[in-house]
């Protein structure tokens, strides 16, 4: 017996995805840390700083738009400088690696070699699985190297060394685009109990540090990011007034990673006086997805407003 389409009733479920869809694809997309307009100058200075990697993202261009060659050499990437942590978070795969480490440490010499080679990247991500600040001098190295390339970089840190030999300074000096803090609880005992080996008060006393060194400077370049998960989640305005503390008066709202799906997080940040939509847009995401971890949160600091991302496609357009 044949179906009409229109006749047949959506499970309960079904019909809320679908709802829950649109309401993600009508938000409106994100903003990098410091700004399109930033980071829009950021990809002229490094198209202009090598006629290589000019001609490699046009044919990235040309790549997208006709869907058929695939004849450029990577515009992204991320690099993993250090394979080792001095945390042992829950979700974390380097929990279960053996001593929390799984190769050695990316020399230097190897990375500006890579780089060499990878003429016709515009972005970098310099962190993967591990802390790169365990790395010390070379880290702050391949940093500055990529940067003096035009370079756009991001970085991870989980800020526990942030403290020991000015690390909060060298690190900023460094001038990486974007600094992500990790913070995965809002209170000692959330944030011990998932991000295992952390000292709560040492890591928001080290993001006091890095942010007033920023604001001295007058540079804004760092974000407080939550990866939101069962034991967190009841936690999220928390995460707000947290976030103020550790970066200052010019804390707002957090955001959500569209890369990683919350977009519906957006609303809030957009709104910060009303908390309810960030519960209500959280509930959202669970619906949608059915899982617990995974969704990463978002909060931008040492900035009077909130700060939105783009998804890296959509900024390399
Ligand atoms: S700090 Fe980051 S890299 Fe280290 S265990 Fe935690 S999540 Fe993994």
């Amino acid at each position: 017996m044949a179906h009409d389409a229109d006749t047949i009733e959506r499970p309960a479920s079904t019909q809320r995805d679908v709802a829950d869809a649109a309401f993600l694809r009508n938000l409106p997309a994100p903003e990098p840390s410091m700004g399109s307009a930033a980071y829009a100058a950021q990809r002229e200075r490094a198209l202009a700083f090598d006629p290589r990697r000019r001609a490699n993202y046009e044919k990235y261009l040309r790549a997208r738009a006709d869907r058929k060659i695939v004849d450029y050499l990577p515009i992204k990437l991320d690099v993993e400088n250090v394979s080792r942590c001095n945390f042992r978070c829950t979700m974390c795969q380097v929990s279960d690696w053996h001593k929390g480490q799984r190769a050695g440490d990316m020399p230097l010499e190897s990375f500006k070699a890579l780089l060499d080679q990878q003429y016709g990247l515009i972005e970098i991500k310099l962190q993967g699985m591990g802390e790169p600040l365990m790395q010390g001098d070379a880290y702050l190295a391949m940093l500055r190297h990529a940067r003096e390339r035009e370079i756009w970089v991001r970085t991870t840190t989980n800020a526990s060394l942030l403290h020991l030999r000015e690390n909060y300074r060298r690190l900023i000096d460094a001038d990486p685009n974007e600094v992500q803090i990790s913070i995965d609880g809002a209170d000692e005992a959330t944030f011990e109990s998932i991000r295992r080996g952390s000292v709560f008060s040492r890591v928001i006393a080290n993001c006091k540090l890095i942010n007033a060194y920023s604001r001295e400077i007058g540079v804004d370049r760092t974000n407080m990011w939550v990866v939101v998960q069962q034991s967190n989640r009841h936690q999220l305005p928390d995460f707000v007034e947290l976030a103020a503390e550790a970066g200052g008066p010019g804390l707002r709202a957090p955001q959500a990673d569209r890369v990683h799906g919350a977009r519906a997080l957006h609303r809030f940040g957009r709104h910060s006086d009303r908390r309810l939509d960030l519960t209500e847009a959280v509930g959202t995401r669970e619906r949608a997805h059915r899982r617990d971890v995974g969704e990463l949160l978002r909060c931008g600091s040492a900035r009077r407003h909130p700060v939105r991302r783009v998804a890296r496609d959509d900024l390399a357009r």
